[in-house]
């Protein structure tokens, strides 16, 4: 099989933790099939279908135990693991940075899901929030700072307005402080119009950004991106299912590999988009991509991944190996 990474992936805690439970327990978790037939039936495409996303918790927080905080820690990566990954970074909330034992939990999790998966690596990132009041904000930077000494890989900016220009004065504050904490830097931007991918690719410290699906409106961004090394982490899935393109056939990805744009994939909200990594690898082959064209997607993710210089070596290495013996 093809290894895979997937470098954008949410935790969607209380959907992944109502499956869990349910798993645990013989009940039935929440129908997201449904969830996204009504979506796609009765939401307009855009913002406004991303908006419903976080509408459904079906489960309370109160259920979010360490010990259930864990199980869903290992499911999440268990099936990105069976699903050909061999690289995964995973998204968790801003708050769960100020869970006590946050990081050493993910990697009793990681070292868990490796017994079964021994090529299989994982990194946590948490998701910043940037409308949050700014005590609050920086209270999540502090933690980020600190955290990243216990191995927190990198942090993920979430801002408003998301589809129109936002100001960006706070978030380089945060980029330059996370910098120089050793975390890596990725942006979510240009989902469902143009706006912010200039701004974004241009802060120094970001070397990734979220969906970019609009970028290839415009030559000049994706020359942009290019010049400035950005590597866009594409959810194919994702951008189907919230209408940032029409249809697959329509989707930017082959553009933007041809105007020299560094692409990795991600499976963003497995739980509630039914997604999964092996099928973003699918509907990339369905566009036209080669073998070599999706492998070097797997290269572009260690390659642009949050993870040590040493990881990246051991999953570049494997990546070869089994390049080697792959069918031309
Ligand atoms: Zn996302």
């Amino acid at each position: 099989m093809l290894p895979k990474a997937d470098v954008h992936l949410h935790e969607e805690w209380s959907p992944r933790l109502d499956r869990v439970l349910a798993n645990r327990n013989g009940t039935t978790p929440f129908d997201w099939a449904t969830w996204r037939a009504e979506l796609q039936e009765n939401v307009p495409a855009g913002l406004a279908r991303l908006q419903q996303l976080s509408r459904v918790s079906p489960a309370p927080v109160e259920a979010d135990t360490d010990a259930a905080f864990f199980q869903r820690v290992v499911d999440t990566l268990t099936e990105s693991a069976e699903s050909g990954s061999h690289y995964t970074e995973l998204r968790f909330g801003n708050d769960t940075v100020l869970r006590p034992g946050f990081m050493r939990m993910f990697r009793d999790a990681e070292a868990q899901v490796r017994q079964r998966h021994p090529r299989f690596r994982a990194e946590a990132i948490i998701s910043v929030l940037m409308w949050y009041e700014p005590r609050r904000l920086y209270r999540i930077i502090d933690a980020c700072e600190a955290a990243a000494d216990d191995g927190l890989a990198g942090i993920d900016i979430l801002y408003v307005p998301y589809a129109a220009e936002a100001d960006w004065r706070t978030a380089r504050h945060v980029v330059g402080l996370a910098r120089d904490a050793g975390l890596g830097i990725t942006v979510h931007a240009g989902e469902f119009s143009p706006a912010n991918i200039a701004a974004v690719a241009g802060i120094d410290g970001v070397t990734r950004i979220g969906h970019a699906t609009h970028a290839a409106a415009d030559p000049r961004l994706l020359s942009l991106l290019v010049e400035r090394d950005i590597t866009v982490e594409v959810c194919l899935t994702a951008n189907l299912l919230l209408g940032a393109v029409a249809g697959l056939a329509d989707h930017p990805l082959p553009r933007m590999l041809d105007a020299g744009v560094k692409v990795a994939l991600g499976s963003d909200n497995p739980v509630q988009f039914g997604s999964t990594i092996e099928e973003e690898y699918h509907l990339a082959a369905e566009l036209g991509l080669s073998m070599e064209q999706l492998t070097d997607l797997t290269r572009n993710a260690v390659r642009a991944g949050f993870t040590t210089p040493e990881r990246k070596a051991d999953l570049l290495a494997d990546l070869d190996r089994a390049g080697a013996s792959l069918p031309a």
